[in-house]
């Protein structure tokens, strides 16, 4: 049995990377998993492949979390493809490097707009939905799980409306678990480090175009030099925590995030 078997998954930013990650793990220990993404074909794609193992357990869908609508579309196809939704990962993010007195607001709103807004829908959307659907025998009506990162602990320069727009997702899951809580919903998160996907090949790229920093892989580098661990993350480092989060091991847990970083941040 694994942890999470016959557990209805939805996760968004699925098409690669972390969601991607998420995504297979819960798989592998028995879950239903909706992948979806801005992305449908990639989305779609990664379905394709996980569905020559896993069968009918597996559905994709395409959303722009920042559009209600498309949110509400998304859970829709999820509840009628496998009867209800447990467990909704709040993943898609996005981010683009710029020097902080060169910030402007079509960075801010881009960025605040899919990391922040596109968590509050996602939230409420799937709040909605388990709402409806009630309680189970253990009194849960279903989990929420954001994706934070080291930059909802530490402002840095370069990145300053990814970090605003990842201190929302600390607020947001704040927020959700004090008001939600008595419809048997947790909300909780969790923080990445440096996590090699292609999200950080793109900041790494970004950075040198705005200057700050000279060669590829120099920011990473840096970035991570105080990592505990000894070295940068990948996904599989972070699936061990968000199938847990997934779980029903992790019940008794609500507003809080689990940072997963090797040790950079120690808070
Ligand atoms: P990634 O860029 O590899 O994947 C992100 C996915 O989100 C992509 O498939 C993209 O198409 C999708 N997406 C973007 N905008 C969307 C939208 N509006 N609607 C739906 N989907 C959208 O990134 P990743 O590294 O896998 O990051 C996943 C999450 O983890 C993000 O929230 C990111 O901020 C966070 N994170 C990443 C790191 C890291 O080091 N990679 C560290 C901390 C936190």
């Amino acid at each position: 049995m694994g942890r999470v078997t016959d557990r209805v998954c939805l996760v968004t930013g699925a098409a690669r990377g972390i969601g991607r990650a998420i995504g297979e793990a819960l798989l592998a220990e028995g879950a239903k998993v909706c992948f979806a993404d801005i992305d449908e074909i990639g989305a779609a794609a990664v379905a394709d492949k996980n569905r020559a193992r896993y069968g009918d357990k597996v559905t994709s869908a395409a959303v722009d979390v920042t559009n209600r609508a498309q949110v509400r579309a998304m859970i829709e196809h999820t509840v009628q493809t496998f009867g209800r939704l447990d467990v909704k990962f709040n993943n898609a993010g996005v981010n683009k490097p710029m020097n902080f007195m060169d910030v402007d607001e079509a960075n801010w709103n881009f960025i605040m707009g899919v990391n922040g807004l596109g968590c509050m829908i996602g939230m409420q959307e799937a709040a909605r939905q388990m709402i409806a659907q009630g309680r189970t025998q253990d009194g849960m009506a279903g989990k929420i799980i954001n994706t934070a990162s080291i930059a909802s602990r530490q402002g840095y320069d370069n990145v300053a409306p990814y970090c605003a727009s990842k201190f929302a997702v600390v607020s947001l899951t704040q927020s959700g678990a004090r008001d939600l809580a008595k419809h048997g919903i947790t909300v909780t998160g969790f923080a990445p480090g440096v996590v090699q996907t292609e999200m950080w090949e793109q900041v790494d790229q970004d950075l040198m175009e705005i200057g700050a920093s000279e060669r590829p892989g120099q920011a990473m580098q840096e970035f991570s030099a105080s990592i505990l661990k000894g070295r940068v993350a990948s996904p599989p480092d972070i699936t061990g925590t968000t199938t847990f989060l997934a779980s029903k091991d992790s019940d008794y847990m609500t507003g809080q995030i689990v940072m997963i970083d090797g040790g950079m941040e120690l808070v």
